[in-house]
């Protein structure tokens, strides 16, 4: 069992769409509070019959940032979390827990993202983006459709950093982007499997590409989110 470590109950600044089923909430920072880009919190919801139900979610902000950061994709249909993060405006109150790790940069590399997989990336090029620059990164970016992809603008003005977008159900999108990362795929797309590789979203998706990386020789490091 894990600990309980300090909670900071913070409000909500700023509640906006990031794609149709994505939410973009921007929180006070508690004092003090710092991450490492890539990690995550137990939020929970300030408001009866919902401060004990505390789900991960990552941080996509950055530290030097006046305010936290979360990206969450809502499932309305389900009666959980985050349909109701869905509901919420300016003023309402979140619970956090303290931050923990996810995924660790360990440096360039390919980041293989899924879905809403895709946040401790966006925190990690962020940073890496804001540092250093990006060159020798790669984001491969699997989604059902083309409205489906989280920042796909900001991503591809990113200079250094180059990203193969992938559609798994949307026969409306370019012919290239439709596929699936699968063991084709990687074949065709991984020349080094000495560099870093870095995947996060729905089990299956990771399980399958974990097994297909190391395969190849490669050592990915893995986050699943269960979708
Ligand atoms: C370390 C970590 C970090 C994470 N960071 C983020 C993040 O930054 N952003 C983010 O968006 N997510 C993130 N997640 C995932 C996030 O925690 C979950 O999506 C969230 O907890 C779902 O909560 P929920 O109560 O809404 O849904 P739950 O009750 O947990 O159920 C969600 C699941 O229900 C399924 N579902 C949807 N509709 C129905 C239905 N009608 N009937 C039955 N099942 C249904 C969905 O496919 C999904 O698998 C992270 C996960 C981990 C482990």
């Amino acid at each position: 069992m894990r600990l309980q470590g300090m909670t900071h109950t913070v409000e909500i600044l700023e509640a906006s769409p990031v794609t149709h089923n994505v939410r973009r909430l921007r929180v006070e920072k508690p004092d003090g509070y710092r991450f490492t880009p890539g990690q995550a919190t137990l939020v929970g919801i300030d408001r009866d019959g919902w401060r004990e139900e505390r789900h991960p979610f990552t941080f996509t902000s950055l530290n030097e940032w006046d305010d936290l950061e979360f990206t969450i994709k809502i499932y309305p249909d389900h009666d959980g979390l985050t349909a109701r993060i869905g509901e919420l405006a300016a003023g309402d109150r979140l619970i956090l827990e303290d931050p923990w790790g996810t995924i660790n940069y360990k440096g360039p590399g390919t980041f293989i993202a899924g879905g809403a997989g895709v946040t401790p990336f966006i925190a990690i090029l962020r940073a890496r983006n804001a540092e250093g620059g990006l060159a020798g990164h790669r984001l491969i970016f699997a989604n059902k459709t083309e409205r489906d992809i989280i920042l796909r603008e900001e991503f591809e003005a990113m200079p250094g950093l180059e990203c193969v977008w992938v559609v798994t159900d949307d026969d409306s999108a370019p012919e290239h982007m439709q596929g699936f990362v699968d063991r084709d795929f990687l074949k065709r797309h991984v020349e080094d499997n000495t560099q870093n590789f870095y995947v996060c979203g729905p089990d299956d998706m990771v399980d399958d590409i974990k097994s297909i990386l190391t395969e190849m020789g490669a050592e990915p490091d893995a986050l699943t989110f269960e979708e």
